[in-house]
């Protein structure tokens, strides 16, 4: 038997952020890499805004210099707001209002990620990376359990097995090798679903919050829609929200996008005079889970590890970091010998951090009103701007996000026991059912109006819901605490 040569030290499949980031890592140090890229960039993605310690990583790599001179919108917050807030009420969220340690600048970014990959994947070839474009990876190739290399496609049937000593999936959601190992699971807590895409002529807010992402509630139970400004007055929209609950309405994609615009008071007028730019781009079936990062010879990084739902803006966070501790462990197995040992330690490294953003999600869909009442107690505030900032896998980060976790766990244990508790989730439905000291047409004659025209509302008492006379826009009825505040 003649003995294989390997074409490189490390295969990776897939050029978004995650195979950027460890091609950058191995070929700066001197390791042979070749990253195989099906697409060829630009390439349009979905994941338009940043989370605040994306920035350590971008200038580990030394790329940050080279994202910062795009001029791309700065990110210097988030804010969000219930269907009914008033006009451009938020919570607002300083994402540097606590310094976050060797972050270099105070603010990140909003991208259109099809110029950032492409600055990132160019970066990784500058740094000594072997880039090859438009080959896609069939498989992943075995011997003996273990991964040794991979069978490269080129569209025009030309296909080759190459090897590596170990071979990183980095394919995103296509989720390559968990597939082909038959590892990936539907997460049995959520499917969401988003309709989005970009517009002109949408209603900026105020100066304090430009280039904040902003997340507008929408008064559904996994419902939510993002507001992202990008460069030249295109304003990336977004809607997420369980899959059934889309497939329920039988709308097309535009016609339930606008529905879903009306169930925001700051949404509608934000929207107002938006024009769309391109068009729908939908993404489903994305909220899955795969038990196994890493194997003889493999890891996973990136969404081919996990995705579960987009609200905390984690995704790249996750790909970059994940990418530099598959480097870690790759060079820490040969320095040692010992691959086992390093590649378990990247699973928990990596398992530990990946389920606190899990929890947070989990925790913000459990209860939505929760999340805004521990962003604004001062005695949490720091906390859940630490949390929001990223890179939840040192231990710092861990500690605080445990505290801040049991602590809601524990409220929303509270809240949800107690039947006269307002925070609970739809306890306002139970108000309207028992009809409890609520007169809806004293409501009615009480509500402001018609946020995206001005007209005035009337009370569609079967739907329980308020429509404007003149532009039809339906609106959710207004909540017992904000009668109350109101
Ligand atoms: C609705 C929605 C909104 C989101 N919003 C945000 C956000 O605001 N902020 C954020 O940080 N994240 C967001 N994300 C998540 C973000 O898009 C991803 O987490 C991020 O792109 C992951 O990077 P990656 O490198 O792992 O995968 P990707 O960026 O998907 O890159 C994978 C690459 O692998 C290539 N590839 C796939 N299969 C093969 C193959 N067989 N052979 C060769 N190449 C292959 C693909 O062409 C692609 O270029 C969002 C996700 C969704 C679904």
């Amino acid at each position: 038997m003649t003995e294989q040569t390997d074409d490189a030290d490390v295969i990776i499949i897939g050029g978004g952020p995650a195979g950027s980031a460890l091609g950058t890592f191995l070929a700066k140090d001197g390791h042979r890499v070749i990253i195989l890229e099906k697409d060829i960039h630009p390439r349009d993605h979905v994941g338009e805004s940043l989370v605040p310690s994306t920035n350590i990583m971008f200038d580990k790599m030394g790329v940050l210099k080279k994202i910062d001179e795009v001029g791309f919108i700065p990110k210097p917050g988030t804010a969000w707001n219930s269907p009914r807030s008033a006009l451009w009420k938020f919570i607002e969220v300083w994402l540097f209002e606590f310094p976050l340690e060797n972050n270099p600048q105070p603010y990140t970014y909003n991208v259109e990620r099809d110029v950032v990959d492409t600055i990132l994947l160019r970066h990784a070839h500058e740094s000594g990376a072997k880039v090859l474009q438009g080959v896609k990876v069939a498989n992943v190739l075995f011997e003996d359990g273990r991964a040794v290399g991979v069978r490269a496609q080129v569209s025009d049937g030309w296909e080759r097995d190459l090897r590596a000593k170990v071979v990183v999936d980095a394919s995103g959601r296509r989720c390559l090798l968990a597939t082909q190992l038959g590892m990936k699971k539907k997460d049995p807590n959520f499917n969401q679903f988003c309709v989005y895409t970009w517009f002109t002529g949408v209603k900026p807010p105020p100066e304090r919050l430009r280039g904040f992402g902003l997340f507008y509630f929408l008064g559904l139970p996994k419902g939510w829609a993002w507001q992202f400004e990008l460069r030249d007055d295109k304003w990336s929209m977004g809607v997420v929200l369980d899959k059934a609950d889309f497939q329920r309405t039988g709308l097309d994609y535009g016609d339930f996008f606008d529905t879903m615009v009306r169930r925001n008071r700051n949404f509608a007028f934000a929207m107002q005079d938006a024009e769309r730019i391109r068009p729908w781009w939908v993404e489903g079936d994305y909220s899955y889970k795969i038990d196994r990062f890493a194997g003889p010879g493999w890891l996973l990084i990136g969404d081919a590890l996990r995705f579960v739902d987009p609200i905390f803006s984690s995704g790249v966070d996750v790909a970059l970091y994940s990418g530099f501790y598959a480097y870690e462990a790759i060079t820490e197995s040969w320095r040692t010998g010992n691959e086992t040992k390093a590649f378990a330690e990247f699973q928990d490294r990596v398992t530990v951090g990946v389920d606190i953003w899990y929890e947070m999600i989990d925790t913000f869909y459990s209860l939505q009103n929760l999340v805004s009442w521990f962003t604004i107690r001062k005695a949490w505030r720091e906390k859940f701007v630490r949390a929001l900032q990223g890179n939840p896998y040192i231990p710092e980060t861990q500690q605080r996000s445990r505290i801040l976790l049991d602590a809601m766990h524990e409220s929303y244990e509270r809240v949800t026991a107690d039947p006269n508790n307002l925070l609970r989730p739809w306890s306002f439905d139970d108000i309207l059912r028992k009809n409890v000291e609520w007169n809806p047409e004293e409501e009615a004659a009480r509500f402001l109006p018609c946020p995206t025209c001005g007209g005035r509302v009337n009370l569609d008492l079967t739907r329980e819901v308020l429509v404007c006379a003149s532009c039809g826009a339906e609106l959710p009825m207004m909540s017992k605490a904000e009668r109350v505040k109101g």
